[in-house]
């Protein structure tokens, strides 16, 4: 999950060489020339959409996605939360530029899907319906090749304040 941190509590201070934010020598301390980080950048969008199995009757429908089924559309103001994990570039204290990745996250998905019907005007879903799993599951796919050499670790897609939906790639 996201944000696990685990913090050794210590009596003794770890002795850290600060002009290479390494630790000395001196130390039983585990290795750490090459950390690894988790880096996330949040994007939003708005887009309409409308939850339906093409093969199901109305009535269907409407009883197992209520009034997310209405054929009208209905629209969700979408957070997106895209995290990458890497080592640390010792040249820029980065693991990927995180202006880099709001510019990938939005030239490969947002352009895409902000203002816009998710079931008539995103090909993505023309043939699947445009639930919060699979918007995550369809930017998972989109993202993965596109952050390289970063690896995508984690994707969070909030659709309401209160409604998100996790995905990392299973
Ligand atoms: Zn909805």
């Amino acid at each position: 999950m996201l944000g696990k941190v685990h913090r050794a509590e210590s009596a003794e201070a770890p002795a850290w060489d600060t002009a290479a934010s390494t630790f000395s020598s001196r130390t039983e301390e585990p290795n750490l020339a090459m950390p690894r980080c988790v880096v996330t950048r949040r994007v939003h969008f708005n887009a309409a959409h409308r939850l339906s199995n093409p093969r199901w009757s109305e009535a269907e429908n409407a009883r197992v996605f209520g009034v997310c089924s209405n054929p009208n559309f209905h629209g969700h103001n979408y957070d997106l939360e895209v995290s990458v994990e890497g080592e640390i570039d010792p040249a820029t204290g980065y693991v990927l530029d995180i202006q880099r990745l709001k510019e990938i996250v939005t030239e490969c998905l947002v352009r895409h899907l902000d203002h816009k019907n998710l079931n008539l005007d995103v090909p993505w879903f023309r043939d699947l319906n445009p639930s919060a799993e699979n918007i995550a599951v369809v930017c998972w796919r989109v993202l993965e090749p596109a952050v390289k050499p970063a690896r995508l670790a984690h994707i969070r897609l909030w659709e309401t304040e209160r409604n998100y939906v996790d995905y990392d790639g299973a």
